[in-house]
């Protein structure tokens, strides 16, 4: 058993000073003090004071098998090491693939998701790239989402992109119907993961489903909504009609001069515009390319996405923007988790998994990460690597 004793603990609501007890993978109690006096139980203590605890990150965007291949072979990112999660206080990923649906398949992926499982984090995997129609693990959307435990929704499919496939409003509607159904009947989500393009088509195609079909807004996740200053207004009003809105958190300073909108300042907007915080996640889009251009537009370098700009996303809104860290917090932890049916995540609650971030409360820096009730880090270091590591 673990006991952290003296935590801020933001559930991801500021409930207070706590002290949380674990026993195997759950959390077993959350009290103002518990004290343990038995010989019989062997506790270790951790003292939190002067610590916020925060759930686990939930990180939803993740190219964990590698993404990228768009400037040719050379340029395909490779897999994600547990490690780089870890360290960035990530105990749950959803997997997804990109761009490159032929060389990247969903065997690979589930096969990925199954080994960061054993490794001790929790999984999950939308199935599908960017192309519709959907390549499926099994005959398709409907059975995949039945029959595969792990495939929670569809994704990242491609929408305004000059890489997507070009997909009708019909064949949007009826992948998105597809989705529904077998979220409906495996219990799960069955979210639509959609990757948003620069195209000045916006988010056309999935207005037009609300509108001309039964299909409700929630069934849709757009992501990259920050990408530039046309799509995320686009987005403002899309949130207004009771849209779920993701933005990425993985950038460079190129981009950000180009006319992205920086997370912070996203999630400093959506207050001011008195949108409901429990619309909004980020994700990292970890293990994606990031090109680098110069002067005249040509390839100077690739970066890969990391998943350590989900939670520095979530410190520059509070430094910089001020807003609430119960909200800026949420979106990376109780939103993807409540948007996505993820049981037992994303809340510090009792019988939940045990899945937990330690960091300083002034630094804000993290000290320690658990993963269903196992450090992953400890004290400023990574305690558990991945198998090749
Ligand atoms: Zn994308």
């Amino acid at each position: 058993m673990i006991l952290i004793k003296n935590g801020n603990v933001y559930s991801p609501k500021f409930i207070g000073k706590k002290d949380i007890l674990i026993a195997g993978l759950k959390i077993i109690a959350i009290e103002d003090s518990i004290e343990i006096n038995s010989s019989d139980i062997s506790i270790e203590t951790y003292d939190a004071k002067g610590k916020n605890i925060y759930p686990g990150f939930v990180d939803a965007h993740v190219h964990i098998t590698g993404g990228g291949g768009e400037g040719s072979y050379k340029t395909r990112t490779p897999e994600i090491v547990l490690s780089d999660i870890v360290s960035a206080g990530v105990t749950t990923i959803v997997g997804c693939l990109g761009t490159d649906g032929i060389t990247r398949t969903m065997t690979n992926l589930l096969a990925k998701a199954y080994g960061l499982s054993e490794e001790g984090i929790s999984t999950y995997v939308y199935t599908g790239s960017y192309q519709i129609p959907v390549k499926t693990l099994t005959e398709n959307i409907l059975s995949d989402l039945v029959l595969i435990e792990k495939i929670i929704g569809v994704g990242e499919v491609a929408l305004a992109d000059h890489r997507s496939s070009a997909p009708s409003i019909a064949e949007v509607r009826r992948l998105a119907a597809d989705a529904r159904v077998g979220g409906m009947l495996s219990g799960k989500a069955g979210i639509v993961n959609v990757h948003m393009g620069d195209s000045d088509e916006l988010l056309y195609i999935i207005e037009e489903i609300v509108k001309k079909s039964d299909i409700p807004i929630t069934q849709f996740l757009p992501t990259h909504i920050n990408r530039n200053k046309k799509l995320f207004e686009a987005g403002i009003n899309y949130a207004k009609k009771g849209g779920y809105l993701d933005f990425t958190t993985s950038t460079t300073k190129q981009f950000l001069e180009d006319g992205e909108v920086s997370c912070a300042k996203a999630l400093k907007r959506i207050i001011d515009e008195n949108i409901d915080i429990s619309q909004i996640t980020m994700t990292s889009d970890g293990q994606g390319s990031l090109p680098q251009f110069d002067k005249n537009n040509q390839l100077i370098g690739l970066k890969i996405g990391k998943q350590e700009s989900l939670y520095r996303a979530v410190v520059d809104a509070v430094n910089k923007y001020n807003v609430p860290l119960e909200d800026a917090i949420s979106t990376i932890t109780a939103n993807p988790a409540t948007i996505l049916k993820l049981k037992n995540k994303g809340f510090i609650k009792l019988n939940y998994d045990a899945d937990l971030v330690i960091a300083d409360q002034n630094s804000f820096k993290i000290e320690s990460v658990i993963a269903k009730g196992i450090y992953m880090v400890k004290n400023n270091e990574v305690v558990k690597k991945g198998t090749f590591e």
